[in-house]
């Protein structure tokens, strides 16, 4: 049984003060038996403020991005060391922002899943949350299921079974991320189950039932419920509405009762 997940990405959104009421109310609204697990990504300035914020919640920290070595000189990027050292549970990477505007490609994606898996001890380990996703021009052009092949081979091939089973994907249709656009449940369903199927092909069944994927792209309280329902969604990726707590909250509601 997957266990619903709903992640806030905030991008480069909000200030400070801003940061830490947003997560406090975050904390303060999901409750220890809800039976979803939230996790909210702030930019990285900020990532020690809301950690602050959350402690003592369930909800869980994460980050936007990763660079791919440990250390050294790589100016202006962070490392998964200083990620887990902020308290950091989960990273987006690959989100279709880096890929299309910062030039973000498949290899660099799974140099930083690499990276991130081989990050941390028993512990405290990163957990990776991959994007894939068309643009509407191949979406018309009737290549989605290609183009996330494509991508999923790219980012997220060649790792064991075991490493495998502890990714988080995320489908996210580039056209439908803060566009007001959503996929109707049933285009989501569809690319969600060829991902289960490229899982089990290239892993095991096994890895395909437990590897939770995400549908990303225009999620707001008033459609969330139709798309987590679907059997192979397995909860969100929330651009726009995690900035707002209210409309959070309702998505990981909707999420809880499933
Ligand atoms: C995202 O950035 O991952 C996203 C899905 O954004 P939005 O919900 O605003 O479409």
């Amino acid at each position: 049984m997957r266990r619903p997940f709903i992640a806030g990405n905030w991008k480069m959104n909000l200030l400070r003060r801003s940061a830490v009421d947003l997560a406090t109310e975050v904390a303060k609204g999901v409750g220890p038996t809800d039976g979803v697990e939230v996790a909210v990504c702030p930019p990285y300035v900020y990532l020690d403020a809301v950690s602050e914020a959350l402690a003592g919640s369930t909800v869980s920290l994460g980050a936007q991005n990763v660079y791919e070595a440990t250390e050294g000189a790589y100016t202006g990027e962070v490392s998964t060391g200083m990620l887990l050292d902020l308290g950091c549970q989960y990273v987006i990477l690959g989100h279709s922002e880096r890929r299309h505007l910062l030039g973000e490609t498949d290899e660099m994606v799974h140099r930083k899943l690499l990276a991130v898996l081989a990050a941390g001890d028993e512990a405290r380990r990163l957990k990776p949350i991959v994007c894939v996703g068309e643009l509407l021009p191949e979406r018309e052009a009737g290549r989605t299921e290609e183009v996330v092949a494509r991508q999923f081979e790219g980012s997220l091939a060649g790792l064991t079974p075991q490493q495998a089973a502890g990714v988080v994907i995320a489908y996210e249709p580039v056209w439908a991320i803060g566009t007001g656009k959503v996929a109707t449940p049933l285009e989501a369903e569809e690319v969600h189950n060829h991902l289960r199927k490229l899982l089990e092909k290239r892993y095991t069944a096994e890895v395909a039932e437990v590897v939770r994927i995400l549908y990303g792209g225009s999620v707001k309280p008033g459609n969330a419920a139709e798309l987590i329902q679907q059997p192979n969604v397995d909860g969100g990726l929330i651009g726009g509405a995690s900035l707002k707590g209210g409309d959070f909250l309702a998505i990981v509601e909707a999420a809880a009762r499933g």
